[in-house]
């Protein structure tokens, strides 16, 4: 099979999923309850930073992922720079996570002041490799006061932030169970696995805390939107308290005892994000679907189709294949999208970027092996199939 023959395959396989039109790698579906509770919002006048919605959410999402409690925040690179202030990272302190991930994740650590370590990923996941996180720490920490402490650079290891690249789960039990040894926090950056997991469990379950993301391209939209969840319930009364200004409540006054922030999420985009959440566990079903005739596209195609390892679902949000090399990956990038279907490349890693290319890393072997290779293919829930979301 020649590469052009298999480019024409996928391009006419991809198309009669969506049929002929030029295609978004993922584009939200509005087809359950969405208009009418943006109408209700709009007719009750409640559409900012008061109103029933956004406590329906959070409850909707915290007992959708098995946490007890959840805050809505204006997106999910606050809700990340929230859940680590909350984990109790400092100015000057350290955060271990991955290179190969979306720059919101470097970048909340940044806000803070702490600097990012880059551990490398595993082939199969994606994701933080535990082996590579246990090699790394045994390496370059000693034990100080009962804390973590980078033995180069002096500065406490703060906090360690996973993340479930494109909705596979990663190793995140071995990780968590590795964060417990060295003492160090684990939040889990669970914006691209709403609906992934771990046996029974769901991601964002593991670690202190989690934080997930509705940005439009994400498996359910608030238009923009986040959320923590964690089951600790003073950290979420910290949390809530943090991203509301630190308002003391009282009927009137005006008393703030920290610098909070103004990260509430309005109730206009937690009520897209309740109708969302009504059609999700169809959405998972069909997303499942269009990931298996992928699969067997694959198969049948000489494409490797990157699944969840075993043990583990995913959410399909993504759907990702791995090429040869940079060369088979760069002429399938160029003939798909040369033919209206979108493709892309993985991130650049974060190392490449001017402003993370100093931080400390451990070589990043798997994950600039993954750059060469990986690439997204059209995942939306195609059209045929909105009548299932219908309420
Ligand atoms: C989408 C995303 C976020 C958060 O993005 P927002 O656009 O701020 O909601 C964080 N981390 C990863 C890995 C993401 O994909």
């Amino acid at each position: 099979m020649t590469a052009s023959t298999q480019h024409a395959a996928l391009i006419d396989f991809v198309r009669d999923i969506y049929g002929p039109d030029p295609l978004p790698l993922h584009r939200p579906v509005f087809e359950g309850n969405e208009r009418r509770y943006l109408v209700d919002c709009i007719d009750s006048n409640f559409v900012s930073s008061v109103g029933a919605r956004v406590t329906e959410f959070e409850t909707q999402i915290a007992a959708f992922a098995g946490a007890r409690h959840g805050v809505a925040t204006v997106n999910g690179t606050a809700a990340l720079h929230a859940a680590l202030l909350l984990s109790g990272v400092a100015r000057g302190e350290e955060v271990i996570s991955q290179a190969l991930t979306f720059i919101a994740t470097a970048n909340a650590i940044s806000y803070i002041g702490a600097r990012p370590v880059f551990i490398d990923v595993d082939r199969d996941t994606l994701g933080m490799s535990p082996e590579a996180l246990r090699g790394w720490l045994e390496v370059n920490t000693r034990r100080e006061n009962g804390r973590c402490v980078n033995a180069a650079s002096g500065a406490r290891i703060a906090a360690c932030v996973p993340m479930h690249t494109f909705g596979l789960p990663c190793r995140i039990a071995e990780i968590a169970e590795i964060c417990t040894e060295y003492g160090i926090p684990l939040i889990e950056d669970t914006a691209e696995s709403l609906g992934s997991y771990v046996g029974a469990r769901h991601t964002g379950t593991f670690g202190q805390i989690a934080a997930f993301s509705f940005n439009g391209n994400k498996i359910i939209t608030t238009g923009g939107g986040g959320m923590i969840v964690t089951d600790d319930a003073e950290l979420s009364a910290r949390a809530k308290h943090l991203t509301t200004t630190a308002k003391r409540p009282h009927p009137y006054e005006f008393f703030h005892d920290e610098i909070g922030y103004n990260y509430r999420l309005p109730n206009l985009n937690a009520a897209l994000g309740v109708a969302q959440m009504e059609t999700l566990p169809e959405m998972l079903k069909i997303k499942a679907e269009v990931a298996a005739r992928y699969r067997e596209f694959c198969a049948l195609h000489g494409f490797t189709f990157i699944d969840a390892r075993a043990g583990t679902t995913a959410n399909y949000w993504l759907n990702a294949i791995l090429l040869e090399d940079r060369a088979a990956r760069d002429a399938l990038l160029e003939a798909s999208n040369a033919a209206g279907v979108m493709t892309r490349p993985i991130w650049r890693l974060m190392t490449e970027l001017p402003m993370y290319e100093n931080c400390q890393n451990d070589g990043l072997d798997n994950a600039r092996w993954l750059v060469d290779r990986v690439v997204n293919l059209p995942s939306s829930v195609p059209e045929s199939e909105f009548g299932r979301l219908k309420p």
